[in-house]
């Protein structure tokens, strides 16, 4: 049996503002094993990166996790202090960001950047932590003269490339990566798409692969959990979902982006916006844009159900 290295229960992120309380996450609950890629997908503002955020406990203010646990490797991260939580990040947890240059510093060189994360989790030997930069930015096809460059020296691929050398510094269990290609060129994204592949491959990483594009998620990722609004809609092996979508969402993503996959379907975006997520509407969140809403459907909230190997919140399935 495959150990399950990250088991989501029930979980609930909410934002606190002055005016309104935003349920961003409402209710998650979802597990990957070890070696697993996972695929978060939705569109912008559907609660993905903040679940991607929760996991390593870096949500920001005003927001905060209400309720649910996070097990990682059996241990719940809800509970663990802020200080076990900075030793945990890095070293066992890591993340990739969209734009690299939230994780780097704009005044450092890039070899203080890998040196100073490598000192502060466990390297002693300044010259060692060096030797262990130099073999990882050329691991990710770096020359290792670019060490001595500063963040703005390099291309956003190469930028995008040593926040992944940071990442994978210290040979974490788990490396949450939210959205690391959307802001790449896509000759760019293919290549950092290939990477992510090989140094999954090679070190049996696990991701939690956030993205909005089910193109990019059909690349890499193993299982794939759509989201709306706040909840996790349809949850299946990546083949599965792309070869027979069932929620009506879901099709209506793989519908409204070209795909070469997805013969069968036009191409046609999804009617109407995300609902407010302060103010989500009744029973299925979904409704107010599906086109096989019912009564039961406005009032009542469907949960997520095996479907021949398929979980998916829908009516349509009962
Ligand atoms: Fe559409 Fe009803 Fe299914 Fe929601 S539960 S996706 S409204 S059919």
């Amino acid at each position: 049996m495959s150990e399950k290295l990250l088991v989501i229960e029930d979980l609930a992120v909410y934002y606190f503002t002055r005016a309104d309380v935003i349920k961003a996450v409402d209710g998650v609950s979802i597990e990957m094993n070890k070696g697993e890629v996972l695929g978060l997908v939705g569109e912008s503002g559907c609660g993905k990166s903040t679940l991607g955020y929760a996991i390593i406990r870096l949500i920001p203010s005003p927001g905060r996790i209400v309720s649910g646990r996070i097990l990682f490797h059996g241990e719940n991260l809800v509970e663990k202090s802020e200080e076990e939580m900075r030793d945990l990040r890095g070293r066992r947890i890591s993340m990739i960001f969209q734009d690299p240059m939230t994780s780097l510093n704009p005044v450092m060189k890039i070899k203080d950047h890998i040196v100073e994360t490598l000192m502060v989790h466990g390297y002693e030997d300044e010259q060692k932590a060096l030797d262990r930069a130099r073999e990882l930015v050329e691991m990710l096809g770096i020359e290792p003269s670019r060490l001595e460059d500063y963040p703005h020296q390099l291309s956003g691929g190469m930028r995008q490339r040593i926040a992944i050398a940071l990442a994978i510094a210290l040979n974490p269990d788990l490396v949450i990566a939210d959205e690391p290609t959307t802001a790449l060129d896509v000759i760019v994204q293919a290549q950092i798409l290939e990477l992510l592949k090989d140094l999954r491959k090679k070190y049996n990483l696990s991701f939690v692969f956030i993205t909005h594009d089910l193109g990019v998620a059909a690349e890499l990722v193993d299982n794939v959990a759509v989201m709306y609004c706040g909840k996790i809609v349809e949850y299946a092996s990546t083949d599965r979902l792309f070869a027979e979508p069932l929620h009506p969402y879901t099709r209506g993503l793989l519908r409204s982006v070209p795909n070469v996959l997805m013969k069968k379907w036009d191409l046609s975006p999804i009617p109407g916006t995300l609902p407010n997520p302060a103010d989500p509407p009744p029973g299925c969140r979904f409704h107010p844009r599906c086109p096989h809403a019912t009564d039961r459907c406005r009032r009542e909230e469907p949960k997520l159900m095996d479907v021949g190997g398929t979980k998916v919140a829908c009516f349509l399935y009962r």
